[in-house]
């Protein structure tokens, strides 16, 4: 059963007759399925590039072995403005990041799919194509402890893992950034505290999540902590009343450092 029809009027080297070219549902579904397709996929970066590919090898095989009823320029067209509005109304949904350690599939330099390799004793992704190694070196964390009055300043976190706790203020250095200006930083973003580094506490290495945490102890401060963009409150704790802290490696500074200035004071 015809749905719709279409005139070759422009076509010259056609007879012009008054003959109306049905257009099928098949015929339809054949334009239609793969643009929907390729419009879908083509809404993600990778999907661009394979949308482009599938949409040349689509128009090819028509043009090379299908006898369509459509006008072949109108096939085209319909194919690219179904494939745009359906990546429009049916975007790929966005993938999350792993929790955990991040393994690349494919090399970052030439896009070969990588390797595991033994490099050092080690199972690292390497590239087969060029030189490029995986080193997955750990991260640098820059974790701060402040002192004001007879107690800290905490923040309770606002973003996972352990959002809602409380814990030192500090974060993950940026890049080229020495470890105390994140700390410095990470006390400015999550406290409001402009903050002076007295002194280092200590390195602690986390193999299970493959960070570096350095400790600093901050010069005393006696302005009160706000919460700012990263925390979702920041507030001073006596160290007789300290809440939950979200990580062991903090509540073990925090302890030390407290131990250490119990007996100066003695
Ligand atoms: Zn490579």
């Amino acid at each position: 059963m015809p749905i719709s029809t279409l005139a070759h009027s422009y076509q010259s080297e056609l007879p012009m007759t008054n003959e109306v070219i049905v257009v099928t549902p098949l015929e339809i579904l054949v334009v239609a399925a793969p643009a929907i397709v390729l419009g879908y996929l083509g809404n993600s970066r990778l999907g661009i590039r394979r949308a482009i590919i599938g949409c040349i090898i689509f128009v090819c095989l028509w043009f090379l072995s299908l006898t369509p009823t459509l006008d072949k320029a109108v096939t085209v067209l319909l194919v690219v403005a179904l494939g745009f509005c359906s990546g429009l109304f049916f975007p790929l949904a966005k993938r999350k990041a792993p929790s955990g350690p991040i393994r690349f599939r494919y090399c970052p330099n030439c896009s070969s799919r990588l390797e595991s390799r033994q490099i050092d004793g080690n199972m690292l992704d390497a590239c087969p194509s060029c030189d490029f190694v995986h080193w997955n070196n750990p991260i640098t964390v820059g974790v701060i402890v402040i002192p004001s009055g007879d107690g800290i300043v905490l923040v309770k976190r606002g973003n996972p893992p352990k959002k809602g706790m409380w814990a030192l203020p500090g974060g993950f250095g940026n890049p080229n950034e020495c470890p105390h200006n994140t700390a410095v930083r990470e006390a400015l973003e999550e406290t409001s505290l402009v903050v002076e580094i007295d002194r280092l506490l200590t390195v602690m290495g986390t193999p299970d999540c493959n960070q570096t945490i350095v400790f600093y102890l901050a010069k005393p401060v006696n302005e009160s902590p706000v919460a700012d963009s990263d925390a979702l409150e920041a507030k001073v704790f006596p160290l007789d009343a300290l809440p939950e802290i979200a990580f062991e490696t903090h509540a073990q500074i925090i302890a030390e450092w407290a131990r250490s200035r119990s007996a100066k004071n003695s």
